[in-house]
């Protein structure tokens, strides 16, 4: 299992620990040619800078084609800026409050139930959340009564960082996604 992890900007190296961590194969996506190579089987696109990671990506021209991938199925997990992308311009039928939780004590960890598997660590960084949600989106978490994890079919999307905890149910839920 191949997983291109963006990594223009942001927590990318994380991401790839885990990924590889799970046994799966991680690969960075910095430039079109990477993207261009293909034989991705599912993409993750990592928390950071919602508007610097969308700025390199229409400058880049990967925006349009990484949404035509993901409208066509590709599997892809979203954390918190990667959230806000895929809900602005990648097809996850979502409004996100960016900077939810205050812009300065916005930082903070917690514990709560991820999609029935259970309580896991979650960790807020300056977080978005989830504040509605279009039909055929299931809601897999929700702490202080927002929502902070979302599948809509191929798209999962969190608020929190599961990268940046010891945890790896989320990612593998992803995993189990792209395997099916
Ligand atoms: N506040 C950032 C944004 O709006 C997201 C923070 C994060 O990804 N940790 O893009």
């Amino acid at each position: 299992m191949v997983i291109g992890v963006l990594a223009l900007q942001g927590g990318f190296s994380e991401h790839i620990q885990m990924l590889r961590g799970l046994g799966a194969a991680a690969r960075e996506i910095r430039q079109p040619a990477d993207w261009a190579a293909g034989g991705l089987d599912g993409l993750v696109i990592p928390g950071g800078e919602s508007t610097v990671m969308g700025k390199l990506l229409v400058e880049l021209e990967l925006m349009e084609p990484i949404r035509a991938a993901i409208a066509a199925g590709l599997p892809v997990f979203g954390t918190c800026a990667g959230l806000i992308l895929l809900a602005r311009f990648l097809g996850l039928g979502a409004g996100v409050r960016r900077n939810a939780y205050g812009r300065q004590l916005g930082s903070f960890a917690t514990e709560a139930d991820f999609a029935g598997r259970g309580a896991i660590p979650m960790v807020f960084i300056r977080a978005p959340y989830i504040e509605s949600t279009s039909q055929g989106v299931e809601v897999l978490s929700v702490v202080d009564g927002h929502i902070v994890a979302a599948r809509q079919k191929n798209i999962l999307a969190t608020s929190f960082h599961p990268e940046l905890t010891g945890s790896p149910v989320v990612h593998e839920y992803f995993l189990d996604m792209v395997a099916a």
